[in-house]
């Protein structure tokens, strides 16, 4: 990408992101409630209200492209997507939709680092398709640094961007709306800065910078055993009847965030996280949807999510990282394969 900008985190990557692309009060922002509150919280900042989009079946639980459409109406401003689980999105047919209707589109790829997808290349008369990395194929793309994501620096968090113009805004935004910074100050470039914009202290610090300069070198060996551990799972797993898979037939390249997987009814999740628990595995839920929070609820209609209502109660999401041991691995399985026979 012709620009990178670290920051705090990934939330206030999302809150720059959609500041700069010039999301304010009266505009809505199309995003999925089937992800973390972050990706939602963010839009709110601005002034602008998010609408949620919803998943497109038990297979793929990325927003579905037809759903993004039909909530456009004449205040929507922007579309903000993500790769759940580090699977990207049709991003082909999102940019397709987001250019038909002067869209702009905000990539939250904090599950994403290392993920890519096929698109048509826009360069060449023919369009053949090219592989994009996730974050650099909408007008900015934002990525989390969180002690739990594929990169982990504790804290932190990068924004990405080919636009000259929103590197310019994010750069101000980003440093209190400052001209000059103590660094530039310091290289004797100038002895006082002037305030252009209302901006925040969305900086990341030396030392986390540090830490992420090492993690990035670790990112594409600690994906590929992501990659490895998935496989794993999908063979060994699919066969249960108690359970399904989501994202067993894509084509593009995923990051692995998480493994996530579908119990048959929404009543066996409760059960069989303990059951879970008492066999010394942590399991999680990717995500409660924002769309059921208190602070959420009286701001969307369920019914508009059929789809992600359906799906939400019934996922858990198994232990994936890249130092789980071959035996661990083994144990998981073992454990979900013993829990689907004393269920029957
Ligand atoms: C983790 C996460 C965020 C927020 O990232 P922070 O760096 O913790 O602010 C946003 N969106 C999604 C989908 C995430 O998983």
């Amino acid at each position: 990408m012709k620009h990178a900008f670290a920051v705090a985190n990934c939330t206030a990557a999302l809150h720059l992101a959609h500041l700069a692309l010039g999301a304010g009060p009266g505009d809505k922002v199309i995003c999925p409630s089937l992800t973390f509150v972050a990706t939602a919280n963010a839009i709110r900042y601005t002034g602008a209200t998010p609408v949620f989009a919803d998943i497109t079946s038990v297979d793929d639980l990325n927003n579905a492209p037809d759903d993004i459409a039909a909530k456009i109406d004449a205040s929507t401003k922007g579309i903000c997507v993500l790769h759940y689980g580090g699977y990207a999105c049709d991003m082909e047919r999102i940019m397709d939709i987001a250019q038909k209707h002067k869209l702009y589109v905000v990539e939250d790829a904090a599950h994403a680092p290392g993920a890519a997808t096929w698109l048509r290349d826009q360069t060449t008369v023919r369009g053949e398709r090219v592989l994009r990395k996730c974050g650099s194929i909408g007008d900015i793309g934002c990525f989390s640094f969180f002690s739990n994501k594929n990169i982990a620096t504790g804290e932190g968090g990068m924004m990405t961007t080919n636009s000259d113009v929103l590197a310019e805004k994010i750069k101000l935004l980003r440093a209190h709306g400052m001209t000059s910074l103590t660094w530039d100050r310091e290289q004797g470039h100038s002895f006082s800065y002037d305030v252009v914009a209302l901006g925040y202290n969305y900086r990341i610090d030396e030392i986390r910078s540090a830490i992420g300069r090492v993690q990035l070198k670790k990112l594409e060996s600690n994906n590929s055993r992501r990659a490895e551990i998935t496989h794993i799972y999908r063979e060994r797993l699919q066969d249960i009847k108690a359970i399904s898979i989501p994202f067993m037939h894509v084509n593009s390249v995923s990051s692995h965030h998480i493994f996530p997987i579908l119990l048959k009814t929404s009543n066996a999740r409760q059960p069989f996280m303990s059951f879970m628990r008492d066999k010394g595995i942590q399991t999680s839920i990717h995500y409660p949807p924002v769309h059921t929070f208190s602070h959420y609820k009286s701001s969307c209609e369920p019914e508009s999510l059929p789809r992600t209502v359906e799906v939400a109660p019934r996922i858990v999401t198994l232990p994936l990282y890249p130092t789980l041991t071959q035996e661990q691995v083994e144990y998981v399985i073992a454990m979900v394969q013993q829990w689907s026979i004393e269920m029957q």
